[in-house]
């Protein structure tokens, strides 16, 4: 646009009224709609710096202890004991981290946490259960979005929008965060790839990572995504963040036993390699398994609490389905509640619910699924009718996965 003449130019950034949305006049200078936002925006994290600079405000006598970490996720979060205690621990060290005198000799070093397991054995509910508990931002973001700088995806900083999100750009909160990384398998490298394309959402994206990881100061894109040069970027240092990773690792069994193996020495060999194959293997995950999965090194060396998660058996699906405070049977007994409806379900009814997720190895997940689909006619049907009670019973619950199909997933 052209500009004209005795137009305002702004102070700050030297542009013309005519380039500009709005120029603001002044007594002895003028300033455009941008170079103002832009300087309400300093001066926010300056006073929120000021404000937080110190961590005088974590107590460490009001922390829930590791015990009472656990004890609360053992309300949600069936079996999984391993898991709870490492995460518990890793947990209550970082807000001892966080709350250490600055001018302490002995610095702790942060612990980020990896834990494996099947997928739909609770990692993320173990995190987000954690969340609610803490007094600290939490974030849970997948690492499947992720790619290197440059290339369609997300680039890694971007893993730090969704924390400075939920706590609403408060930098100094966010700086001491916690971010559940998911499905942190998924960048592994991918070195039996015969492709001679780049191998872009593998060891370039984990070198990133590295950088997140060890403690530096990185710029966030505010709005996720990629990082567009025109866009603003919110500098946040991540040396008091703690990075929880998850991840299921599939095929992570045969590194393990693998490894296991190559240590029996002589002729027993085939005795031992059964043995082994019979239990879980992923009890037995170590540091070497996950690099020879295709983590590099150096991501292995920043998370060096590493745990897992036990596939869940018969006994622990109907567990799930009763005994966490927000269990499934108690939700569907609430819903018909509302509807002034007493709900009840036969326990042959439930071990029925358990045989279906596991014949069609669903899981934990398909639970749910199941609950729903066999629920679905009497919720439909009942609300404004005149029944007040409802017993759920084996041959009702087959009847309703009959008829809608159910077999089709087998
Ligand atoms: P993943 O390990 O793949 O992250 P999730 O934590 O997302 O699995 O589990 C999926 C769902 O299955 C949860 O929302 C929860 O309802 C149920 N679930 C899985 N594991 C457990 C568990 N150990 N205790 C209670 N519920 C569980």
């Amino acid at each position: 646009m052209a500009k004209k003449q005795n137009e305002l130019v702004c102070s700050f950034c030297g542009r013309h009224e005519s380039e500009v949305e709005l120029m603001m006049p002044g007594y002895t200078a003028n300033i455009c709609n941008d170079c103002a936002e832009h300087a309400a925006q300093l001066a926010k994290e300056y006073l929120q710096k000021l404000h937080h600079n110190d961590n005088s405000d974590i107590d460490l006598k009001s922390m829930p202890t590791p015990r009472e970490i656990k004890d609360y996720l053992d309300q949600y979060v069936i079996g999984q004991d391993e898991a709870k205690k490492y995460l518990s621990v890793a947990v209550y060290n970082h807000y001892k981290r966080l709350a250490q005198g600055k001018d302490d000799d002995v610095e702790v070093e942060k612990s980020n946490i990896i834990m494996v397991g099947p997928t739909g054995t609770g990692k993320t509910l173990l995190a987000k259960t954690i969340a609610r508990l803490l007094k600290v931002p939490f974030a849970i973001v997948d690492a499947t979005v992720l790619t290197e700088a440059g290339y369609v995806g997300e680039d890694i900083e971007s893993l730090l929008t969704r924390l400075l999100q939920a706590c609403d750009y408060d930098v100094a909160q966010a700086e001491r965060g916690i971010v559940f990384i998911d499905e942190i398998d998924k960048i592994a490298r991918k070195s039996d790839n015969p492709s001679i394309t780049r191998d872009v959402s593998g060891e370039g994206v984990q070198q990133g990572l590295l950088k997140l990881l060890e403690g530096s100061i990185v710029n966030v894109p505010p709005n996720g995504g990629r990082k567009h040069p025109e866009q603003r970027m919110i500098a946040v240092d991540t040396k008091n963040i703690l990075f929880i990773c998850g991840g299921a690792f599939e095929g992570i069994e045969r590194k393990i036993a693998l490894r296991l193996n190559t240590h029996v020495v002589g002729y027993g060999n085939d005795a031992a390699r059964r043995n082994y194959q019979r239990d879980n293997l992923i009890r037995f995950v170590a540091p070497q398994d996950l690099k020879s999965f295709g983590l590099i090194p150096e991501i292995i060396g920043r998370l060096p609490v590493l745990t897992n998660l036990e596939p869940l058996d018969r006994a622990a699906l109907r567990r799930i389905l009763t005994e966490p405070k927000n269990a499934i049977v108690r939700q569907y007994i609430k819903l018909f509640e509302i509807d002034g409806i007493k709900l009840t379900i036969d326990d042959d009814a439930l071990d029925f619910i358990v045989d279906k997720a596991i014949e069609y190895k669903l899981g934990a997940r398909g639970l749910r699924s199941i609950v729903e689909t066999i629920m679905i006619d009497a919720m439909y049907s009942m609300p404004g009718g005149k029944a007040k009670k409802f017993v759920l019973t084996k041959d009702y619950a087959a009847s309703k996965l009959e008829q809608a199909n159910f077999d089709i997933l087998k």
